[in-house]
């Protein structure tokens, strides 16, 4: 799941809610600049 972060207010937005909005804001504050948030992925590693 792909979540981002306002620059500016520093809350957090699900990819569903920037989907509605026409073009890529804060739902909140309005601000443009948001910080693209992974969830951290979990990988398999071998351990020798
Ligand atoms: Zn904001």
């Amino acid at each position: 799941m792909v979540k981002y972060r306002c620059g500016n207010c520093g809350r957090m937005i699900d990819i569903e809610d920037l989907e509605v909005l026409p073009g890529i804001r804060c739902s909140y504050c309005g601000h443009r600049v948001l910080y693209k948030i992974r969830s951290p992925t979990i990988k398999k590693i071998k351990a020798r």
